[in-house]
Order: structure tokens, then sequence, then C-alpha cells
């Protein structure tokens, strides 16, 4: 495959095309075009030559999309298809404050979350900077209407595990928090991962300061790794201390995800003792109903359960908020990205996505 100038900084396009007798400028132009969702071809301000010799060696749109799904409460499933064919997800959230995408990181997952869609398959293959890259710049040409800004926030909790696929994603990090690119802010763009705690430290280590989410789902190895096989490999103590040193070293306080399944990690000894797993830990725990996801037999916990679970948590002093579900109608819930596509699945609200 040709390379994807997507990643590319202002400063290596233009090493590249001033050799070709290019002026430097054009670096600067073509970064641009390509930000705003542009392939060579649509950068009405560059010579034919060039958009021609560009075209021979590089590729600059890595992302289409394919179909869209409309969620009732406004929530966007975006299908994207990537060069060699490969579907992936993104999904677009509204809020007061602006409009977050969930990216995708890699193709399917090896993982193996006993509650999650995404890694039924396996994993197939990590997708590179240009891949996520191209899934912000599309949906900000489709929902932005060529505004190069309609996403406001990113977060890398698609289908994937973003730290299995490190050096792609701290490439796609820097790139999209670059002043020469659509500069999206360290405080917009939070990185989820199933805990693993070598590279928690090595991304504590890069010196930025993104967001980090970490999805715990059980407040003791017997039940975690049950659910979540990456935790026989390290055990939550591990994971609770890479996050502990992630806080020490860039003063963002690191998020618990927790999902609540239905008579299994929902009782209120789990509580006590996530409680007393987080004490004395500067840190936010998002509770979430599990998502139903077709194909497990695990289902969300009772409202009742979630609401004593959260006071027992926020009684002990643990900052903690039941999050909201987004999207389950169109299959675009945490979980439930799978990039499986049969007609007679497709909701009412579905409509294709017309170019
Ligand atoms: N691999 C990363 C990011 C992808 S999953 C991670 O594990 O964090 C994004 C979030 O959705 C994770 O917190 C994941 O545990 C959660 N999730 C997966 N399946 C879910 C389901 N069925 N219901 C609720 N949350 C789920």
């Amino acid at each position: 495959m040709k390379p994807c100038l997507l990643e590319y900084s202002e400063r290596q396009i233009s090493d590249i095309i001033v050799p070709w007798g290019q002026p430097s400028f054009r670096g600067r132009q073509i970064l641009e075009g390509l930000f705003s969702g542009k392939d060579f071809d649509g950068m009405s301000n560059l010579p034919a030559a060039l958009k021609q010799r560009l075209n021979a060696e590089y590729t600059g749109a890595p992302v289409g999309i394919e179909r869209k799904f409309e969620s009732k409460d406004g929530t966007v499933k975006y299908l994207f298809k990537l060069a060699d064919g490969e579907l992936i997800e993104g999904v677009l959230m509204s809020y007061k404050y602006g409009k977050t995408l969930c990216i995708s990181t890699q193709i399917s997952c090896r993982m193996g979350c006993a509650f999650c869609a995404s890694g039924a398959d396996g994993l197939k293959r990590n997708l590179t900077a240009s891949e996520m890259l191209g899934q912000v710049v599309s949906v900000n040409r489709d929902d932005g209407g060529g505004a190069e800004r309609a996403v406001t926030n990113v977060v890398l909790m698609g289908s994937g595990e973003p730290l299995d696929n490190y050096d792609n994603v701290s490439k796609f990090l820097e790139r999209i928090s670059s002043p020469d690119t659509i500069n999206i802010s360290e405080r917009n763009i939070s990185v989820s991962t199933a805990g693993i705690p070598d590279k928690i430290i090595s991304f504590a280590d890069d010196g930025r300061r993104f967001n980090l989410t970490v999805s715990l789902h059980a407040p003791t190895d017997k039940k975690r790794s049950e659910i979540m096989p990456v935790n026989k490999a390290f055990g939550i103590d591990k994971v609770i201390a890479a996050a502990r040193y992630y806080f020490d070293k860039t003063g963002r306080r690191v998020i618990f995800e927790y999902s609540m399944i239905d008579g299994f990690n929902d009782f209120e000894d789990d509580a006590a003792a996530l409680a007393s797993l987080l004490r004395a830990m500067p840190c936010h725990v998002n509770l979430i109903r599990l998502n139903a996801v077709a194909g497990k037999s695990l289902s969300p916990s009772r409202p009742e359960a979630v609401k004593a679970f959260l006071s027992i948590l926020q009684n002990a002093g643990i900052s903690s908020t039941l999050r909201r579900i987004l999207g389950s109608d169109i299959e675009g819930a945490c979980g439930q990205l799978r990039r499986r596509y049969k007609a007679e699945n497709l909701k009412t609200e579905e409509r294709e996505y017309e170019k």
C-alpha cells in the first residue's frame, strides 16, 4: 500500500515536495486540504502536475463513509470503509458542550472481554495513525459540512484496545493535537484501556496530558479475570498502581469504567470492595448499566442495584456518576460495535448514506 500523507506533519510533506521543485508553502496547502477531508484531486489550489505525482506515490483520504445510522437520541453511528475494503465503526455523540467522536483503534480486538461484541472475531489488524485521523476528518466533513471542527472531543473507545496498538495510537494523538492539524486539546481527548500496566506507564512517561480511562468492571481479581481475560496476565493491583502512576505523572484524574452486570458485579459487597480499592486515589468512577449484546447471556443490573451501588461509593467519598446510555437503538453503545450488518437487523432510523 502507498503511504498515507494524513499522518505526516507539514514539515514532512514540504520535505517531500520541495525536491520535486515545489515551493514549501504547498506543504501547508496539502495538509489543510487533507484535514478538510479532500483527496488530492479535490485540492483546487494545487497544480495538476503536483496532484498527479501525489496520486502516484501517496494516498490522502484513507477513510470513506460507507453508511450512517441515526439514533432517536441524536447519536450517529458511522460505518467507515478503509482502502483495503475493511469496515470499522465510529460513534458521534452530541452534548451541550460540543460533539464527541468515539473512534476505533483496531479491526476487532484481542482482549476477549466477555461482555463486549467488538472482539468476538479476534484481532484482525491494527489501524494506522492515518486511519484513526481519517475517522475524525470524515466526520468533520460530513457533520460540519466542511467545517474542520465539528468534532470537539475524541475518545478512543470504539473497537480495539488502544494500548495494544501503542505506536500508531501515539502518532495519532501527537498529530490530532498538533497546531499544524486540527489541534484538539489534550484535555478533550480520552484513551480507554482494558488495563495493560506497562503501557499505561509508558503513556504517562510520554509527557503528554491526555485523559486516561481504565475499564475496571470488577473489584477483585477473581471476578475481573472471569470477564476480562487480560486481567489474568497482570492482576488488578498492577492496573491500579499504573493508574496511580498516571495521575502522579500527569495530574490527570483517572476515570474508571464499571459496567454493571446483573447478579455478577453489582452487589453491595462489590461496591464496598471497589471503594476500598480506590480509596486515596484521585479518580472518578463511571458506572454504566451493561448494554445488551447479541449472543451474550449477561444482562444489565436492575436500577435499584445501580442506585444502591452508587450511593455506597459516594458515601465512601469516591467521586462517581451513572453514565447515560446513548445510541443503543443503533447498536452504537459501548460494547455493541461489531462490523456486522445484515439487512434484517437494520433499524427504521437507519438511512443510507448519500454522497
Ligand atoms: N479496549 C478499550 C476500549 C474499547 S471499549 C477498553 O477496554 O477500555 C470501551 C468501553 O466500553 C470499555 O470501558 C468497555 O469495557 C465498555 N464496554 C464493552 N462492552 C460493554 C457493554 N456490553 N456494556 C457496557 N460497556 C461495555
